[in-house]
C-alpha cells in the first residue's frame, strides 16, 4: 500500500516539522539554497555564486536542538586593491526548539549566519598588496612606475628631507 505524498505547506527547504525530526530521532539535512532568494544578505558588497546550508537536529529532553552553519561564495571586490574576486564564506548557528514548536523555519537563521559570515574588511588575499597612493595601480601586478620604496606623500616628504643640508 502506497500512501502518496500530501503536501500540508507550501514546501520550503527550510521548513521542518518538529514531529517529524523527533519521530525519526533527529534529522540532518544539506540544503542547496536559491542565491536569488538570499542576495539582499549581501547588501549590495558583492554577489553570491552559491550557498549551501546544513541543518543538524538532534532530540532533547524537552526540545530540539538545531545546530547548522552556512558554506558560500561570493564575487566582491577587495577592500585594498579593489578587484572582484570570489570570496569564501563561513558561518555555523545553532537554536533550540520547544516542542510546542511544531514547524520550524530556518530560512532567518542561514541569511542571519550569511551576513555574519562577510568580514568587515574583505582581502583577495593575506598579502595583498593594495594599490599605489601615487598612481593607484594595483601593486599585485607588480611594481609600478613610481619606483621601489615610494609611499606617497609620506615618501613625497622624505625626499625634501633628505635634500636639507
Ligand atoms: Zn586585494
Ligand atoms: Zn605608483
Amino acid at each position: 500500500m502506497e500512501n502518496g505524498e500530501k503536501p500540508e505547506h507550501k514546501s520550503s527547504p527550510f521548513v521542518f516539522r518538529q514531529s517529524e525530526i523527533r519521530a525519526g530521532g533527529g534529522l540532518h539535512r544539506v540544503i542547496e539554497c536559491d542565491t536569488a532568494l538570499f542576495a539582499d544578505a549581501l547588501k549590495g558588497t558583492g554577489e553570491l555564486l552559491s550557498l549551501t546550508a546544513e541543518a543538524d537536529f538532534s532530540v532533547g529532553s524537552g526540545d530540539l536542538l538545531l545546530e547548522g552553519g552556512i558554506k558560500a561564495s561570493a564575487a566582491m571586490p577587495c577592500d585594498r586593491c579593489n578587484a572582484d574576486f570570489k570570496a569564501s564564506l563561513a558561518e555555523s548557528f545553532d537554536e533550540v526548539y520547544e516542542y510546542s514548536v511544531e514547524s520550524i523555519d530556518i530560512e532567518d537563521l542561514v541569511r542571519q549566519a550569511l551576513v555574519l559570515a562577510v568580514p568587515a574588511k574583505i582581502l583577495c588575499s593575506d598579502g595583498c598588496k593594495g594599490l599605489c597612493p601615487s598612481c593607484g595601480a594595483n601593486l599585485n601586478a607588480g611594481p609600478c612606475k613610481c619606483g621601489p620604496g615610494q609611499d606617497g606623500p609620506f615618501g613625497a616628504l622624505r625626499d625634501l628631507k633628505n635634500k636639507e643640508p
